[in-house]
C-alpha cells in the first residue's frame, strides 16, 4: 500500500465519515447480522397489530423472567417486571442497584401501533352480489397503496356478556383474504387524472368479504347474512357485538428477505416493531446492568400518541413515581437525571425521490442506527430538540462499544417533516432523543429496512443500558 501523504493523514483524523455496516463487517459478522433478523421476522410476522405485539412481548418477557406487574404492587431491588396497558401498550422494567437519585433511569421508548385500516362500529353491507366492510384508515396511509392487495384481519370483539373473543383470519397460508376493489385502467381515465392523495377516497376504502347468498329465498340480504353466520359459526357473535370490537386491517404479506443477497427485509410494520424488537432484546441482554432500565412499547403513537394507552398518558410517570417509592428516592430529582432514547423510525434516502432529501444530512440504509437531534416541520416545529450535551453523552456511549450509528434529519427543510413521542417525554424533564431504524417507503403496506441497521439498533441499545 502506498504511504498516506500528510494531507490525507490530517484529513482522516479531522474530518467525518459515515461507515456502512456491512462495509466494516467479516463474514462472521455478517452472519450474526442476518441471523438476529430471523428472530425479528419471526417476531414481525406474529405481531401485526399492538395487541399481537403486546402478548408476543409478554410472552418473550417471561421467557426471560420478568413478571407481572400492577401498579400499586410493592417493588424491590433486582426485580424484573412488566406492566401489561389494556393489553395495548406494555411497559418493562428491572430495578437495578444503582442509586436513582445519582443515575436516574434509562428509558428506551418505542412504539407497537402501525398503519392500517379499522373497521368502522357497524361496518357490514352487502350491495351487488358483494359484502363488503367499511373502514376508516388509522394513521398516515397514502390510501392507493392499500387497494387490491391481500388483506388479514385482526383484533377482538367483545360479547354482549362481556367475553372478549380474537380474531385472525388471513395469515395462514389456507385462510381465505380480504381485498378492496380498484378501478380498471379501462375505465380509470378519470380517475388516472387526480392527485394521489383524492385519487381513492376514504370512504371507498371498502373491504369485499363475501360473495355466497344465505340459501333462503324469504330472507333479504343474503350475502351479509351468510357472512354474519360464518362469524356465528366460528366466533359467537353478532352483528351487534361490531359495536365492541376493534377490528384492524392489515396486509395479509409475511416478513420477507429482500435482494439477491438477502441484506433487506420487507415487511408491514417495521414503523415502529423494528424499534421495540431491538428495545426487548436489548434489556433481555442487559443481565447484570446495576441501571434501572425501562422499556416502553407505546400504542396510538400514529394518531397523536393520544389516550389510555399512548405515550401522552400519565402511566409512564405513574410507574416512575412507584419504581421511586420502593428505592425511596424523589421522582423530580431522579427524572431530571434520567435518559431517554425515543426510539422510532427514520426515513431512509431514497435515490428514486433524491429531490425530498438532502443528501449529507439524511439517513443512508445499512449505516447504522440513526440518531435525530431534532425531528419536526416548518422550522423544527414539534420538536424537543434533544441537548448538544445529551448527543454527547449518547455518542460517547456508543463510542465506548463500537457501535456504528449515523445521524440524519428527516428529509429535506420545508420538504415535510415528522413527529416522534421524544417531546411528551422530555417534557417531564427527562433528556430525551430520537433514535431508530431507517425505513424505505415508510407507512406504506409493505416496508423495507436493512437488516445491518436492525442489528445496529440492537447493539445501541445494549450499550445504552450496559
Ligand atoms: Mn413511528
Ligand atoms: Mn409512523
Amino acid at each position: 500500500m502506498k504511504e498516506k501523504t500528510e494531507g490525507q493523514k490530517i484529513f482522516d483524523q479531522l474530518s467525518y465519515k459515515k461507515k456502512n455496516v456491512y462495509e466494516e463487517a467479516d463474514a462472521s459478522r455478517i452472519q450474526e447480522i442476518y441471523e438476529y433478523a430471523e428472530g425479528y421476522k419471526a417476531f414481525l410476522d406474529e405481531a401485526k397489530t399492538e395487541r399481537e405485539a403486546t402478548e408476543a412481548a409478554i410472552a418473550m418477557a417471561e421467557r426471560a423472567g420478568y413478571k407481572s406487574y400492577r401498579l400499586g404492587e410493592s417493588l424491590q431491588v433486582g426485580d424484573k417486571r412488566y406492566l401489561n396497558n389494556r393489553d395495548r401498550s406494555l411497559i418493562l422494567f428491572s430495578i437495578g442497584e444503582e442509586p436513582l437519585a445519582e443515575n436516574g433511569i434509562r428509558i428506551l421508548a418505542s412504539h407497537i401501533d402501525s398503519p392500517r385500516l379499522d373497521l368502522k362500529q357497524i361496518p357490514l353491507y352487502e350491495e351487488a352480489g358483494m359484502a363488503f366492510f367499511k373502514t376508516h384508515y388509522y394513521g398516515g396511509v397514502k390510501k392507493y397503496q392499500w387497494t387490491a392487495i391481500p388483506l388479514a384481519l385482526h383484533g377482538v370483539m367483545v360479547k354482549a356478556n362481556g367475553e372478549s373473543v380474537k380474531v385472525s383470519i388471513g395469515e395462514d397460508a389456507s385462510d381465505p383474504i380480504f381485498y378492496i376493489n380498484d378501478l380498471l385502467p379501462h375505465l380509470g381515465a378519470k380517475q388516472g387524472a387526480e392527485p394521489l392523495s383524492s385519487a381513492i377516497p376514504g370512504e371507498t376504502l371498502n373491504i369485499l368479504v363475501g360473495g355466497l347468498p344465505y340459501a333462503d329465498k324469504e330472507v333479504s340480504d343474503k350475502i351479509k347474512l351468510s357472512v354474519l353466520s360464518l362469524l356465528n359459526e366460528k366466533y359467537g357473535v353478532t352483528e351487534e357485538d361490531f359495536l365492541s370490537a376493534e377490528l384492524t386491517l392489515v396486509p395479509a404479506f409475511k416478513a420477507r428477505d429482500i435482494g439477491f443477497d438477502r441484506a433487506l427485509i420487507g415487511a408491514y410494520g417495521h414503523d415502529d416493531r423494528v424499534c421495540s424488537y431491538p428495545a426487548l432484546t436489548a434489556l433481555f441482554a442487559a443481565k447484570d446492568t446495576k441501571h434501572t432500565a425501562i422499556v416502553v412499547l407505546a400504542d396510538k403513537e400514529e394518531i397523536g400518541s393520544v389516550g389510555v394507552s399512548g405515550m401522552r398518558s400519565d402511566l409512564l410517570m405513574d410507574l416512575i413515581d412507584e419504581i421511586c417509592a420502593a428505592k425511596c428516592a424523589k421522582p423530580s430529582v431522579v427524572r431530571s437525571r434520567s435518559v431517554c432514547l425515543s426510539a422510532d423510525v427514520t426515513a431512509a434516502f431514497d435515490p428514486n425521490f433524491s429531490d425530498v432529501y438532502e443528501k449529507r444530512n439524511s439517513a443512508m440504509i445499512s449505516c447504522g442506527t440513526c440518531m435525530s437531534k431534532y425531528t419536526g416541520a416548518r422550522g423544527k416545529s414539534g420538536t424537543s430538540d434533544a441537548t448538544a450535551e445529551l448527543v454527547g453523552f449518547v455518542r460517547s456511549i456508543f463510542a465506548d462499544h463500537g457501535v456504528i450509528w449515523q445521524t440524519a434529519e428527516l428529509g429535506r427543510v420545508d420538504a415535510g417533516g415528522g413527529g416522534t413521542v421524544a417531546q411528551y417525554i422530555a417534557n417531564h424533564n427527562i433528556d430525551t432523543v430520537d433514535i431508530g431504524v431507517p425505513v424505505i417507503s415508510m407507512h406504506a403496506p409493505y416496508e423495507v429496512v436493512s437488516k445491518a441497521d436492525v442489528y445496529s439498533t440492537h447493539e445501541a441499545f445494549v450499550a445504552f443500558l450496559k
